[in-house]
């Protein structure tokens, strides 16, 4: 075994378990391994690089900012946290920001805004939070409860109290649970990510805009992964003509930089008062730089693209031999093959591609920018080993 992989074992918590792949650098969309070999990067980090690995722009954003101060805390102000605030809630017409670190960070405030939300205005006893099966909101006690699957919460009980769960696309399950409960809040993803890329039927979406709107109901969209330029529009939710009260976001934002961002519409915005949340890293100067660069390159011009190499991969992979179905949304694909995922993805990276897997789908969120001809390559390799016997 490699020095490397001997380190890992020994020194690394064992909380992984990782490709046969030891990443020595990259640029754009194309990884090297310490051999020199080359490979088509079709996972971005799972959704984090959105412009692919050491991109000129990002990172001169990025340098730029870290020779002028990497951190001050929330003591004092500095212009890129307020910048990129100012962004977000102009490209979203959301009225302010929370920053944190990832995506449970993001989610964490997210939930602590909805239950205050329904404690001032209905009562304390109004603190559920309604989450879908099979849904993904992160690792920390509160966002596993919040992570309707099971598996994740075996060994960690009891988890935080007053989560309720809810079947994708089933209207009548979700009215009868809030016709039963003291509801706060309901957050779902438009596609389900680790749960296997499933996105959700746009009447469900819709409806369940309908019903928080009719009942006072916090609606949280949970864009960790979804957002970003994703799945073609700035967030996912953009493509139903849906007004949720906050959205929760990360991974692909700092385009690599650890940061995440909880975004209030006017109604919420001002339920966080001095005190009641905080983050010492948050709206970190030098990720906050690297996220104004990221959010201001996702223009027309390139969620057009990102919906151009989302329709070519649909029309390459779907019926093609070994494939059962594709699904997904812009840049965020799951393929369910005839052969295991984890198989597909060791013989594609032995091919020099390198996809993901979301249970038992083969995931594939490449980088927004990838250029076509990468695409195509990396496209055609995975074809071929999901057709090989
Ligand atoms: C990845 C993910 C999270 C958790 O994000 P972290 O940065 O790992 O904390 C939450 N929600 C969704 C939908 C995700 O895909």
């Amino acid at each position: 075994m490699s020095t490397l992989k001997n380190t890992d074992k020994q020194y690394v918590a064992n909380t992984y378990s990782r490709f046969d792949l030891e990443i020595s650098h990259g640029k754009g969309s194309l990884a090297y391994d310490y051999d020199g070999k080359e490979y088509i990067d079709m996972g971005s980090g799972i959704g984090v690089t959105s412009f692919g690995y050491c991109d000129d722009i990002w990172q001169e954003a990025v340098k730029e900012q870290l020779a002028k101060v990497q951190h001050t805390s929330n003591l004092f102000y500095t212009s890129p946290g307020a910048e990129l605030a100012k962004l977000l809630c102009e490209k979203t017409g959301m009225d302010k920001v929370f920053f944190g670190n990832s995506g449970a960070e993001a989610n964490e405030c997210a939930i602590k805004v909805a239950r205050k939300y329904a404690a001032e205005k209905k009562g304390a006893e109004y603190y559920n939070i309604v989450t879908l099966n099979n849904s993904f909101h992160g690792r920390t006690l509160t966002t596993l409860a919040a992570t309707g699957q099971d598996k994740y919460h075996a060994h960690f009980n009891p988890l935080t109290p007053g989560f309720l769960y809810t079947d994708a696309n089933d209207i009548p399950m979700l009215e009868e649970i809030i016709a039963n409960n003291k509801v706060a809040g309901i957050m779902i993803e438009i596609v389900q990510g680790e749960g296997g890329v499933n996105p959700l039927d746009a009447s469900y979406i819709k409806a369940v805009n309908d019903i928080c709107k009719e009942n006072d109901i916090v609606f949280i969209i949970d864009e960790v992964q979804t957002g970003n330029g994703r799945c073609g529009e700035l967030y996912a939710y953009m493509h139903f003509g849906i007004e949720p009260d906050v959205v929760s976001t990360a991974k692909g934002l700092g385009g690599g930089l650890p940061i995440g961002a909880c975004l209030m519409s006017g109604k919420v915005s001002s339920v966080l008062s001095y005190g009641d949340h905080g983050s010492t890293y948050g709206a970190n100067p030098v990720c906050c730089a690297g996220a104004i660069s990221i959010i201001s390159r996702i223009d027309e011009k390139l969620l057009s693209e990102v919906k151009e190499k989302s329709a070519y991969i649909f029309s390459e992979l779907e019926g093609a031999e070994g494939i059962e179905s594709v699904s997904g949304m812009g840049l965020m694909i799951g393929i369910k093959a005839t052969k295991p995922a984890g198989e597909i993805v060791n013989k594609c990276i032995e091919k020099g591609v390198i996809p993901l897997t979301a249970k038992d789908k083969v995931r594939l969120l490449p980088a927004l920018n990838i250029p076509f001809d990468l695409l195509k390559k990396a496209v055609q390799i995975i074809k071929e080993v999901c057709a090989e016997g």
